[in-house]
């Protein structure tokens, strides 16, 4: 039986590891290969992004060799899939080969789009991939004073982000000593500074304690680059000095041009993960369309669970639980303050006031990822 793991990810990296401990006996007696496709032979750790956006991180801490992180027994391949062939139970590969499957995972990931709002590429500043990272932070430390804006476009990954690289800003301006002479002015698409309730019921006080001006209802419809302006949808418009933006994001462009989901979002089952109408297709990740945050813990919950149910179909022909919806995210509040929120389908977010002592845990997660990324954890 072929197990077909496309992306090496957070997603498919939790889910083949998971898997190849479970089914150790039938690897090994070759009754189950575990194939992994990816289109990367780096595996990135994607929250050091905003560290090093603000020069807390070198970019080659994010990295580890992505072979380094699996199981032996994973059959692991950077070729990435071109061609989903569903009713062939196959994809082809960008080497040209043709690989076939029993069950296939997909874990392709997400993308920042911001080709889709003119202007938008040309004049902000984004911190999603590397090269943006560091570009990002070589703008910010020529940057003298005036107004910044921040501003975010849905759905994106990671919904903490736009908060965290908000109070970053604002302990970077600080320590080099001139946040008197900037503005922080941060823009979001819904009725409130945050998609969920509670989260924006913690972050605006601490926005108005920071000085940080707000301004919500607002979705990007343009950036004039040469007058400096940003334009909503809603009529209204901020100028700015420094733009920095976090687009709306789409699937990966194998699953959009593929036809798998609209704007690269596979239609996904919330509780058992398979793809809408097929049994054997399962998705995970950023690249599901359930509306619930992209965020790695997700990815991670739901690679567990599919790791539990792949491996009792395998086992015993049926999957044994439901994914309930589980989300775990630090919310870097500072420079050494952090909390969290931690919540499921049933249950809302709850953050707590900042502390050290969370901000320490997840400076230590920083590190535990690889380990987490591993199944270890
Ligand atoms: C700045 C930033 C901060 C973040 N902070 C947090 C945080 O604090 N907490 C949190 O939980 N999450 C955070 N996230 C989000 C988290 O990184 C993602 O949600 C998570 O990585 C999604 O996992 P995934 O497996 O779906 O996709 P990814 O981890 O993005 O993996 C996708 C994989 O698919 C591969 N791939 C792409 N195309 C193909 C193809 N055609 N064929 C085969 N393989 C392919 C890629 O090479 C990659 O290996 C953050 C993200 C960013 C950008």
């Amino acid at each position: 039986m072929n197990i077909l793991i496309v992306g090496g990810g957070m997603g498919g990296t939790i889910l083949a590891n998971n898997l190849a401990r479970r089914l150790n006996p039938e690897l090994k007696s070759g009754k189950v290969r575990i194939i992994m496709l990816s289109a990367s032979e780096r595996h990135m750790y994607q929250p050091g992004l905003l560290y090093v956006a603000v020069g807390k991180m070198m970019p080659d801490e994010m990295y580890r060799d992505q072979r380094s992180l699996l199981e032996p027994t994973i059959e692991f391949s950077v070729d990435p899939v071109e061609q989903f062939n569903l009713d062939q139970n196959s994809v082809k590969t960008k080497s040209g080969a043709t690989i076939k499957y029993d069950i296939m995972a997909i874990a392709t990931g997400s993308r920042m789009a911001p080709e889709t709002i003119p202007g938008l590429a040309e004049g902000a500043e984004t911190f999603y991939t590397e090269d943006t990272a560091v570009k990002m932070f070589k703008t910010l430390q020529g940057f003298q004073g005036g107004k910044v804006v921040i501003t975010v476009g849905v759905p994106h990954k990671c919904p903490m982000a736009p908060l965290e690289i908000t109070f970053m800003l604002n302990d970077y301006f600080k320590e080099r000593g001139i946040r008197d002479k900037v503005q922080l002015h941060y823009t979001y698409p819904i009725g409130r500074v945050h998609s969920l309730e509670n989260v924006a019921k913690w972050a605006a006080p601490e926005f108005d304690r920071l000085g940080i001006t707000y301004e919500t209802l607002f979705n990007m419809k343009e950036v004039d680059v040469a007058n400096k302006v940003l334009r909503s949808e809603e009529g209204t418009d901020t100028k700015y000095d420094l733009l920095i933006a976090i687009p709306a994001h789409r699937g990966m462009e194998v699953i959009e041009k593929g036809g798998l989901g609209q704007n690269g979002w596979i239609p996904t089952n919330r509780t058992r993960l398979n793809m809408e109408g097929r049994n054997n297709v399962y998705v995970l990740g950023d690249t599901t369309n359930i509306p619930i945050s992209k965020a790695g813990s997700t990815a991670h919950f739901e690679a567990e669970a599919l790791g539990e149910n792949i491996a009792a179909i395998v086992k015993v022909g049926t999957p044994v639980r439901d994914y309930d919806g589980k989300v775990f995210c630090f919310i870097q509040a500072g420079k050494d303050k952090a909390t969290y929120a931690s919540f499921n389908y049933s249950n809302p977010p709850d953050p707590k006031a900042p502390s050290r002592a969370i901000h320490w845990f997840k400076l230590a997660y920083n590190k535990l990822y690889w380990s987490s990324a591993r199944g270890l954890l």
